[in-house]
């Protein structure tokens, strides 16, 4: 058997919470307990928000609980590396061209409010289909390039299946979900989507534990896997962590920020925090990451 590879991709920009270290432990752990290895990736690709200085204090959070990476980090060299993704753009720009290459993206121009104005009004879940505006009457087509125009790839209406090791079989239609989808905005910047599974497969990632806000965004990336030749990972997509109101949590809830947990907790407290929100412990007691592994999760 393969031996399990996971990764840890934060985006730096603030602090960590609560929800990052409880998502970062269930990935350690789950590759821990099985002598696998664990990456720490930068996804700093929206050059307005991320900043260094965060880059360095989620290392040192991470450092200060014991959740060491095996390879990656911002000064990390390894056989995968850069493990940042604004030094990544060259793998990128090579995948984009496999795509365009396989005549199955366009140019595309349309606003934020020409989409919208497609939309029926049975559509108001907050989701946005693409209709292929833009897309040519034939495809596959060779890419016509366009200055400043988003890059599309066209989906195709059939069901893409896969089952998630904590929320079970799913299935999702990428032309009902959401349409033909950006790979590389007009402004230049990655689309997540690609950034992500680009990184994933070169780095050898075997599982992608990640929050469930995720869930159906991984049947997007399973078709970027397939188009580009790429073998999908296993997914686990964990619940995300709530405030008291049942919010999800934000960097801006100063009480369960890391800033605040280290003021007033130990690490093994903070742990304990963590793991009992994942039910691995009855109740928050202070725990070690050794004794957590004994726990076989
Ligand atoms: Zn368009």
């Amino acid at each position: 058997m393969k031996t399990p590879v996971g990764r840890f991709a934060p985006s730096p920009s603030g602090r960590m919470h609560l929800g990052n270290i409880y998502t970062a432990l269930l990935s350690w752990l789950s590759v821990k307990s099985r002598g696998g290895s664990w990456i720490l990736r930068i996804e700093d690709l929206d050059p307005q928000r991320s900043k260094i200085e965060y880059a360095r204090l989620i290392e040192d959070d991470l450092h200060w609980l014991g959740l060491e990476w095996d390879e990656g980090g911002l000064d990390g060299v390894g056989p995968n590396g850069p493990y940042v993704q604004s030094r990544r753009h060259h793998l990128y720009e090579e995948a984009l061209e496999r795509l365009k290459a396989s005549g199955l993206c366009y140019p595309c121009s349309c606003t934020r409010a020409d989409i919208l104005a497609t939309q029926a009004p049975h559509e108001s879940d907050g989701r946005v289909v693409y209709k292929g505006t833009c897309r040519p009457p034939v495809m596959p087509s060779p890419y016509m390039d366009r200055p400043g125009a988003a890059v599309r790839l066209m989906v195709p209406d059939e069901d893409i299946s896969f089952i998630d090791r904590i929320k079970g079989p799913q299935t999702v239609n990428l032309a009902r979900h959401c349409g033909d989808f950006i790979v590389r905005r007009g402004d230049g910047a990655w689309s997540y989507q690609l950034a992500v599974v680009v990184d994933d497969a070169l780095m050898g990632v075997t599982e992608v534990m990640r929050g469930d806000d995720l869930l159906l965004s991984a049947a997007q990336q399973i078709y970027l896997y397939r188009l580009l030749g790429f073998d999908s990972p296993e997914f686990a997509h964990v619940p995300l962590v709530c405030n008291e109101q049942g919010i999800r949590l934000s960097k801006r809830d100063r009480s369960l920020s890391m800033e605040y947990l280290r003021e007033h907790h130990t690490p093994e407290e903070v742990l304990g925090i963590a793991a009992h929100r994942a039910s691995l412990i009855p109740s928050p007691f202070p725990i070690s990451l050794s004794a957590l592994l004994q726990l076989k999760v």
